[in-house]
């Protein structure tokens, strides 16, 4: 993708959505933290069904201790890999308590600390809760970044520095959004659907497989 292209591209996924959001439902830094690190290999709807029985009984990370193990397994059975995602869930939940007084921390070094936290989910923390301009590259956004020639990259990192070069400050904080929504919707992993995608005159791909735009 052309530097030019850049500020269109997100001017029109902007203007499609003003305010983007993460499709996790929560209503705490703390719920947030969970629901992401509950996330990997799991759909948003899925994770949305179990964190509501699971938060109802443990909103903060005191009471998920208080729940117990075993009791927070039970509750997210329905999602991929939650043993161990139980496993992490809870002993996050005691250094919480332990070493940060019961809140989320605010430093990538920090949550990158937690069990279960790694870089996307420190970058979806810092962004979604604290407003930064972190870019959390999952599989949509990698897909999505390296089909338009906006970021291209071997790995989730190469393509988040790319971003984080290339993505023009104002949009920078809701990008990941965006760029994740997009993957979800339009530009699909088996059938991109480039003939309905509103960014398709600056897509490096959408040149390659769609005819010229008269
Ligand atoms: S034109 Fe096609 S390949 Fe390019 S972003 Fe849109 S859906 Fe994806």
């Amino acid at each position: 993708m052309h530097d030019d292209a850049i500020e269109p591209f997100f001017a029109t996924l902007a203007a499609a959505n003003p305010s983007p959001q993460t499709e996790l439902e929560f209503t705490s830094v703390f719920e947030l933290l969970c629901a992401v690190l509950l996330s990997a290999q799991a759909t948003d709807v899925g994770v949305n069904k179990a964190t509501k029985r699971l938060f109802a009984l443990a909103p903060t990370p005191q009471r998920m201790l208080a729940l117990g193990l075993d009791q927070v397994t039970e509750l997210i059975r329905t999602i991929g890999l939650f043993r161990t995602k139980a496993k992490n869930l809870t002993q996050t939940c005691r250094i919480l308590v332990e070493q940060h007084g019961g809140e989320v921390p605010r430093s990538r070094e920090a949550l990158e600390a937690l069990p279960g936290v790694g870089r996307k989910t420190a970058n979806v923390v810092l962004n979604v809760a604290f407003g930064e301009a972190t870019m959390a590259v999952d599989t949509h956004i990698f897909r999505v970044a390296n089909r338009t020639g906006l970021a291209p990259g071997r790995t989730p990192l190469a393509v988040e520095l790319k971003l984080l070069e290339r993505v023009p400050p104002k949009y920078a904080v809701d990008a990941h959004h965006w760029l994740i929504l997009h993957g979800r919707y339009v530009c699909q992993a088996r059938r991109p659907q480039c003939e309905r995608c509103v960014v398709r005159r600056w897509c490096d791909t959408a040149a390659s497989t769609m005819p010229a735009e008269g």
